[in-house]
């Protein structure tokens, strides 16, 4: 069991927001308030269009430390380097191929999560616009909606990450938290799983089970099956190591 305060400390430390494409400064100004709020620090953005900017400054309002800290990236991937689980905040029913969280079942699983040692944890949100493409959904290990009345389910980006931070908050606050798995082994990374990805694709490309022409729905498919099984290290290393074998048996099967 952990107290509260040492929860808290611990979220401060492992989850990341992560704000995808954002078109409005203010929107990111208004998020670091959101998150500074609720304890929450670790700001990430993927090519904001304006960043730094004044109307971001201004809609901080007191949460600059949290702008003066953030890490601008040019990837969601790049973004979700170290991570070992990542929440994707849609507004919109789709892709339900990702298993889907209300905002307080997401603070669960973070908080359990995040309380494991040397677990990192995204939150990630879209563009305002067009919120998350399905690339960026396939990154995820669970998608996460705000209940909203349907015929108007989208809030201002801000807000969104108001209400996920929110959650968390009061989950730590709420409740002692088990500590999650200490003596199990570390869970892959988000960056060690698109290696994975890639390193999959290529060898079912090489055995002639893809085809390299159209390889995209079944990728999505073991990336669905391979994100619900969360692999740790040591399972990572077997999985690649079964990958550098049927490529080497391909090799020496093949003709000279
Ligand atoms: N028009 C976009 C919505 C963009 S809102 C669309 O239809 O997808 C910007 C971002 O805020 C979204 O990508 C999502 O991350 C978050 N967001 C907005 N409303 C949400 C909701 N009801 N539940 C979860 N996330 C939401």
């Amino acid at each position: 069991m952990l107290d509260t305060a040492n929860t808290q400390e611990q979220l401060q430390a492992r989850v990341r927001v992560v704000l995808v494409d954002t078109s409005h400064a203010g929107n990111i100004g208004a998020a670091a308030r959101a998150m500074k709020n609720m304890g929450l620090t670790r700001l990430y953005l993927v090519n904001p269009k304006q960043f730094p900017h004044a109307d971001a400054t201004a809609r901080a309002s007191g949460a600059d430390d949290v702008l003066a800290r953030v890490t601008v990236c040019t990837t969601l991937d790049e973004a979700l380097v170290g991570c070992h689980l990542v929440m994707g905040a849609s507004a919109r029913l789709r892709n339900l191929s990702v298993p889907l969280l209300d905002p307080r079942q997401c603070a669960a699983k973070v908080l359990s999560e995040a309380s494991g040692a040397g677990v990192e944890c995204a939150l990630v949100f879209g563009r305002e616009h067009s919120g998350l493409t399905n690339d960026e959904l396939g990154r995820c290990h669970h998608l996460v909606h705000i209940p909203t009345n349907p015929e108007y389910s989208s809030l201002n980006l801000a807000a969104a990450v108001q209400v996920l931070s929110y959650e968390l908050r009061v989950a730590t606050s709420s409740e002692q938290v088990e500590v999650a798995g200490e003596n199990a082994e570390a869970l892959a990374s988000a960056d060690d799983m698109e290696r994975f990805y890639v390193h999959l694709q290529q060898t079912l490309e090489t055995i002639g089970f893809l085809d390299p022409k159209n390889p995209r729905i079944m990728m999505q498919r073991l990336r669905r099956l391979f994100n619900r099984a969360r692999p740790d290290e040591v399972e990572m290393n077997i999985l690649r190591g079964i990958l550098t074998a049927a490529q080497k048996a391909k090799h020496q099967s093949d003709p000279e």
